[in-house]
Parts: structure tokens; sequence; C-alpha cells
């Protein structure tokens, strides 16, 4: 049998905007940006496609929300800047006011970064009882690394669920209607 051949669209290497990059927030890392976007890339092209009406599956909406793409189409950009968000998707219009994901993406970089530093200083400290100042030369830039690096996706990746499963505050139904 002979292999699939690779889309056409998708061959291309990713051109990285380095002029952009340099001249955008502070708290922008475009290669890890291009490596994440690339597997996210194979991610999505792997999923069997549907109709273009088709409601996107759990695991389709959580890939758009973690290549920070429009949660509706998956093809516009969803920020702004580091973390400010576009007033719509410039794709498909869709406005992004509906948007809330408040302190949930905090939360889970919280966790998932205290988990990783914490852990990382009880062993190295339990196993060679090194002097201060070399746990905050060790911590302080994991600490940034944990928290600035996922954060984008994080939040984009909760927005996108909230999209998804259409979550949002109660409501009062009038039932006299
Ligand atoms: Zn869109």
């Amino acid at each position: 049998m002979a292999p699939r051949p690779w889309p056409t669209a998708r061959t291309e290497p990713r051109q990285i905007d380095w002029e952009r990059a340099a001249a955008g927030p502070p708290f922008r890392f475009p290669a890890v940006e291009a490596a994440t976007e690339t597997v996210i890339d194979l991610l999505i092209m792997n999923e069997p496609a549907g109709t273009p009406e088709a409601q996107p599956t759990v695991l389709q909406s959580a890939l758009r929300g973690l290549a920070c793409k429009c949660p509706r189409c998956g093809e516009g950009k969803l920020y702004a800047g580091f973390l400010t968000l576009a007033p719509s998707c410039d794709r498909c219009g869709l406005d992004y006011a509906f948007i809330d994901a408040g302190d949930g993406p905090a939360i889970f970089i919280i966790m998932l970064a205290g988990a990783i530093v914490v852990g990382c200083a009880l062993v190295v400290e339990v196993k060679y009882q090194p002097p201060y100042w070399l746990h905050a030369v060790l911590w302080l830039p994991l600490i940034l690394a944990t928290t600035l690096l996922p954060l984008r996706a994080m939040k984009s990746l909760l927005i996108a669920l909230q999209f998804h499963h259409k979550a949002a505050p109660g409501r009062l139904v009038d039932r006299a209607k």
C-alpha cells in the first residue's frame, strides 16, 4: 500500500516572525510556540474529519484551545497579546465577549507548578542539603518556566472547554411566558 501523502497545505515549515516576536510583550517564546503548534497541527490532522457544521469532539475543542485558536472555527487567533484576548475571531467573526476564564488558568498552573517545584526542592534538599543561594538559583528560573510557559495554552484550553460545554452563569427563566 502506497504511503499516504502529506496534505500540501501543511508541508511548508512554519515561518517564525522573529521581528514581531521581538517587538511583542516581554514573555513570548516563539520557538516553543512554533514547536507546540506543529505538534498540535499533527494531532489535529490525524483527527477524523467531520462535516464543517459537525459539533467538534471534546478532544478537538481541547486541541484548538492548546493551539490558542478560536474555539468555534479553530483557525482564527484567540490572543491579541500575551494573555490579552482579541475582541473577536478574525476568521469566523465569533465575538469573544462571552469568554470568562476567571482565575481558572492561574489555579491549575499554581497547582502544577507548585507540585513540580516543591517536589524538586524537597528531593534536592533531602539528598544534597545545598546552600540556600543554590536553591534560589535553581528554583526561581524553574518557577518562571513552569508558570509563564504553559499559561497561554492553559487559559486558551479553559476558554475552548467553556465554549464546547456552553458554560455560562445561571439565568432566571421567566416561566410565565
Ligand atoms: Zn473563529
